[in-house]
């Protein structure tokens, strides 16, 4: 339950840097992509406005002599729409295989529209990422249409009192901005929301596997615990490209893991391949390490902190009261009003929280 309540909160709680309010609502509609060819014959898409609801990952159209290959989905109708076209447009070469990077909504629930335009395509993801999406997502698509009304009502009112009826306080510029614009989407969302459904991946890697498209190698691999415990990331050795699924995303962190120590040591296998190029789960596409050696430390520090603070014998609410931020809000925001919302929302609350929940079941089973 905690889970869905917070990837709702991912969904919905959004809001865009560097907007002002007289700027909204953005141009084109929510599920827009914009494509980059960042090696030839591989074009990955993003969303120029990452942040915009409903959040949604990056998808990377890898081309080989024989065949077309997809890392990670749209999580909607009209993404998947945009990604075929741009298929269509690149090739006539059929796409064989999606591989699924992790179970969540905002990647899997546009594989329905995958399967109907190439009805031959295999899914393939990690065991329990088929488990998640069968026990999980496809119930809760229909639930979050059913709740939808209530958030936008929410939106609504807490525009019109200035006031976050969740905490009480003066509602934030970021919020304004998101709530603003999501109730000028929302009716695309809900249509597409209506249409849109995961599907079961047909084939399953608890390790890694090696696809040859034809002149073009790529790696699917379970490297350890990520941003679930099923993520599996896809390596390009020959183009020395990394597509890392949620392990990481710019320029917001998402706190969410809930195993970040463990996440720690994924992070560090992950910046051991030799790669030039770093495709986030959500975010810009990024071209050296330093967000993701930032991402890192900022981690390390929270998992570090919170230990200390154990040890001392504090709670979870003491903890939360006294933590140190230093300048890592600044830093990840740029202090722009929106990534500071989010920063707060998608990484300080949930990091602590599942950085003293890990560390408590650590202790507990220790005894
Ligand atoms: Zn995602």
């Amino acid at each position: 339950m905690r889970f869905i309540i917070l990837f709702l909160i991912i969904a919905f709680a959004t809001g865009r840097p560097g907007l002002a309010q007289e700027e909204m609502p953005l141009d084109g509609g929510p599920f827009d992509m914009v494509f980059t060819e960042i090696a030839p014959g591989v074009i990955t898409g993003i969303r120029p406005y990452y942040w915009r609801t409903p959040v949604a990952g990056a998808s990377t159209i890898i081309i080989g002599e024989n065949e077309v290959l997809l890392f990670d989905s749209p999580g909607s109708r009209e993404g998947v729409r945009q990604v075929v076209q741009k298929i269509r447009e690149l090739t006539d070469k059929p796409l064989t295989f999606v591989l699924v990077s992790h179970g969540h909504d905002d990647h899997t629930r546009g594989l329905v529209a995958l399967k109907e335009a190439y009805p031959a395509v295999k899914f393939v993801s990690h065991p329990l990422t088929r488990e998640y999406i069968e026990d999980q997502v496809m119930a809760r698509t229909a639930r979050i249409l059913e709740r939808w009304p209530v958030f936008l009502a929410t939106f609504k009112s807490d525009l019109e009192s200035g006031i976050d009826s969740g905490s009480g306080e003066p509602l934030s510029e970021g919020a304004r901005i998101d709530y603003s614009q999501t109730l000028h989407d929302a009716d695309v969302i809900m249509a597409d929301l209506a249409q849109s459904m995961p599907l079961s991946p047909d084939i399953l890697i608890e390790n890694s596997i090696v696809f040859d498209l034809g002149n073009r190698i790529v790696r699917f691999e379970h490297i350890g615990f990520g941003n679930t415990d099923s993520d599996l990331i896809a390596y390009l050795p020959g183009e020395k490209i990394l597509l890392v699924g949620d392990i990481i995303n710019h320029p917001i962190p998402f706190g969410f893991p809930f195993k970040p120590r463990q996440l720690v040591i994924t992070l560090k296998v992950l910046l051991d391949y030799d790669f030039e190029i770093l495709v986030p789960g959500h975010g810009d596409i990024l071209y050296d390490r330093v967000f993701s050696d930032k991402v890192i430390e900022l981690f390390i520090y929270v998992n570090w902190q919170v230990d200390e603070m154990v040890e001392q014998g504090m709670t979870y609410e003491q903890i939360q009261e006294s933590f140190d931020w230093k300048d890592y809000a600044e830093s990840f925001s740029g202090g722009d009003p929106v990534n500071e919302y989010l920063f707060d929302g998608w990484f300080q609350g949930p990091s602590l929280d599942r950085s003293f929940k890990e560390r408590t079941a650590l202790d507990e089973a220790k005894e």
